[in-house]
């Protein structure tokens, strides 16, 4: 997006990256079909140190106009849910579409303009170093490049075997920069110790509230091999810390102070009818899938059959604390939270503010989208403020 920005406004772009194919990350993103924006944007779907920052970058380039670019191209897409954006056939559509972007910076320039991107594949052991006088000088396996203006966008360390690697932080401090420590977002979770018992239920999933460091997720939870994920515990991995809790309601569909008789329990506190862990377990058999109501009611059984240990039971199967040991790492994070200390860049062109030239973009920089196609509506908009910049 920057390249095709930046060249199609006349600038000179030579566009390196160490893969040999570009985009990867794109082709693999949303299932094959990526998740390209989201409809309901805004700077409140972005974990950063400075909550305000992504906000102008993301306001000069709307959802809407990345969802015009795909509608020029012919790309047919549908919103799956939640205004997450995606393609109706295959991402590929969304990577040839910046290349060609990238081409039309040529041909929008005509024969005597000195415009457009040429694209510099396998270009590896890139290192840089500021030019003598003003710019950069970028030397790499696939030659020696110098340039007037610099832009980062090697992204965070998340799945290295797509070539994710830390450039974009080296960089960063040798250039004076701050690095917000990078670490996983948007993956699943490990548990262990007794709660490795879990594990038994793997593949088993359920409409839950997952609720980390004070914000919470309503959507499906998914028990894995090694512990949890699905949307609303990737979501809420974000915000997890080690050392704090994971806090599952397992009835998020009945109110908060849902009453005694209209409760996750009510079934048991009808007259006459039977208290006992049978009875527990088909309550939980009418919201949750049968091997995680048994599983729970296992768990969770009450001491004795009371009214206040029946009102103890449910209180903790709406506020289901787990203890997870760490998260799945970089390999099967979708998102590096942290990055480039946005204290350092300038919000409305993520140029640096110390060194001229020098600009951070996309997951590189310390702004994580949720999960939902946020991600890359940072990528789109960073990408352009900072083409319309250089
Ligand atoms: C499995 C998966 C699925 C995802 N699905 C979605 C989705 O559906 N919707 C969404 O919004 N987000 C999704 N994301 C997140 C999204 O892909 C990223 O946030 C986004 O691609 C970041 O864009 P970027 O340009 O900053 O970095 P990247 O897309 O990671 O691009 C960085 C580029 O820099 C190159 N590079 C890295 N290091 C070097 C180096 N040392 N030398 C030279 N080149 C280098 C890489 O080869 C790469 O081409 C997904 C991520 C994963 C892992």
């Amino acid at each position: 997006m920057c390249a095709a920005t930046a060249g199609q406004r006349g600038r000179r772009v030579a566009l390196l990256d160490h893969n040999g194919q570009p985009g990867r990350k794109i082709l693999i993103s949303g299932g094959g079909r990526c998740n390209f924006t989201n409809l309901h944007c805004g700077s409140g779907n972005f974990l950063s140190e400075n909550p305000h920052f992504a906000k102008s970058a993301l306001a000069l380039y709307l959802p809407r106009h990345f969802i015009e670019l795909v509608g020029r191209y012919g790309i047919a897409w549908h919103e799956k849910t939640l205004g997450q954006l995606f393609c109706d056939e295959s991402a590929r559509a969304i990577v040839e579409m910046l290349l060609a972007e990238c081409v039309r910076a040529k041909e929008m320039q005509g024969g005597e303009m000195q415009g457009g991107v040429e694209m510099v594949l396998n270009a590896r052991g890139i290192q840089v170093e500021a030019a003598s006088g003003s710019g950069f000088c970028v030397a790499s396996s696939a030659g020696e490049f110098r340039a007037e203006s610099l832009v980062v966008a090697t992204g965070g360390l998340s799945v290295p075997t797509l070539g994710a690697t830390g450039l974009a932080y080296g960089l960063a401090r040798q250039f004076g920069l701050r690095v917000i420590e990078p670490r996983p977002a948007l993956v699943p979770l490990v548990l262990g110790g007794e709660e490795a018992a879990w594990t038994e239920l793997a593949g088993v999933a359920a409409e839950v509230e997952a609720q980390a460091g004070g914000v919470s997720f309503r959507e499906k939870m998914l028990v894995t091999h090694r512990g949890v994920s699905g949307p609303a515990v990737l979501q809420a991995s974000s915000y997890w810390r080690p050392g704090e809790e994971l806090v599952v309601d397992f009835a998020p569909q009945l109110d908060a102070g849902a009453t005694r008789s209209g409760g996750l329990l009510g079934a048991l506190r009808e007259p006459g009818a039977r208290r006992d862990l049978g009875a527990l377990k088909q309550a939980l058999r009418a919201v949750l899938p049968q091997r995680l109501a048994n599983y729970l009611a296992e768990a969770a059984g009450p001491q004795g059959w009371s009214n206040t240990a029946l009102d103890a039971c449910e209180r903790r199967l709406r506020h289901w604390a787990l203890h997870p040991l760490g998260t799945e790492g970089f390999q099967k994070a979708e998102v590096t939270a942290g990055g480039v200390d946005t204290d350092g860049l300038k919000a409305r062109t993520l140029e640096t503010k110390i060194v001229p030239g020098l600009f951070f973009v996309g997951e590189a920089v310390d702004v994580t989208g949720q999960l939902g196609g946020f991600n890359f509506q940072w990528a789109w908009a960073s990408g352009v403020a900072a083409g319309r910049a250089v």
